[in-house]
């Protein structure tokens, strides 16, 4: 039903060059991250980060969210590749990459759950196409079994973004982005993510994407729940992209503080420079 919906021509990332998605601020531009993130009531942590060039500081939940996001990727590609990564020698480096300094056990131990979830999905979606397509190769089967490009570097640079993009997972066969999100609570505003990605995509590979899901990964009691979002990217979506994109290309350009909402996201990493 989606797809016999129509979007607006000039809503598609292809007409990057003209307006309403052509940035005003066409001198700087911002990651994707910050372009869709509304954890900070008045965004004041684009300020922090673009202009007063601060890192903020990783606690648990950010450490959690980086970790899942590159097990999950890990696995995919390895599997796709061929190629068997130990878990343990995996987990050490992407401490190190992420620069994580705490041990923060549970998400050591959350990780391996999302790691071997992963992996079993992997090889079973494989040995099912097997199963129904004796005759296909076993790289026609990957192709087709797990039609997805994960962690797909893409540029935003026409879109008013800064340095390589990476796509959670584009499934090429359906033409769907998904972006994962390790959350309890569901937000509207996640849906942005997925938005985004798919106005990039138009922008480089000039064909429409129209479908987004976000993947919501939660651990209740020890056990994994994945549950999926899935939603046509319609007028409303892209345009709400566009606005929050452009409000902080302004922050950025014009240099504004938005000063201090009356309450601030109870975890949010820049506390220690920002608010105590
Ligand atoms: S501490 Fe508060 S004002 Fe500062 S970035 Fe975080 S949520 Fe925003």
């Amino acid at each position: 039903m989606a797809r016999e919906v129509g979007v607006s021509d000039e809503l598609r990332g292809w007409n990057w060059f003209k307006s309403p998605l052509k940035p005003y601020y066409s001198d700087v531009k911002i990651p994707m991250y910050l372009a869709c993130s509304k954890y900070c009531p008045t965004n004041r942590d684009v300020f922090l980060v673009m202009v007063e060039g601060e890192k903020g500081h990783i606690n648990e939940r950010v450490a959690l969210g980086s970790a899942v996001h590159r097990a999950v990727g890990k696995v995919i590609n390895s599997f796709l590749d061929g190629k068997e990564v130990a878990f343990e020698s995996w987990y050490e480096e992407t401490l190190r990459e992420l620069r994580v300094k705490q041990r923060f056990e549970v998400v050591k131990e959350r990780c391996r759950v999302v790691w071997n979830y992963t992996y079993v999905n992997c090889r079973s979606r494989l040995l099912s196409r097997m199963s129904e397509q004796p005759y296909s190769s076993l790289r026609d089967s990957l192709a087709t079994s797990i039609p997805f490009l994960v962690e797909h570097r893409v540029t935003g640079g026409l879109l008013g973004l800064s340095g390589f993009l990476s796509i959670d997972c584009y499934d090429y066969l359906r033409g769907i982005v998904y972006d994962l999100k390790v959350a309890d609570v569901r937000e509207e505003w996640f849906r942005l993510y997925p938005t985004g990605y798919a106005i990039v995509l138009e922008s480089i590979y000039e064909i429409p994407v129209d479908i987004g899901c976000t993947v919501y990964v939660r651990f209740q009691g020890g056990k994994l729940v994945v549950l999926k979002d899935l939603f046509f990217i319609n007028d409303d979506l892209r345009s709400w992209w566009i606005e929050e994109r452009d409000k902080k290309l302004e922050i950025v350009a014009q240099r504004k503080d938005p000063g201090l909402p009356k309450e601030c996201t109870l975890d949010c990493i820049y506390k220690g420079v920002c608010r105590c």
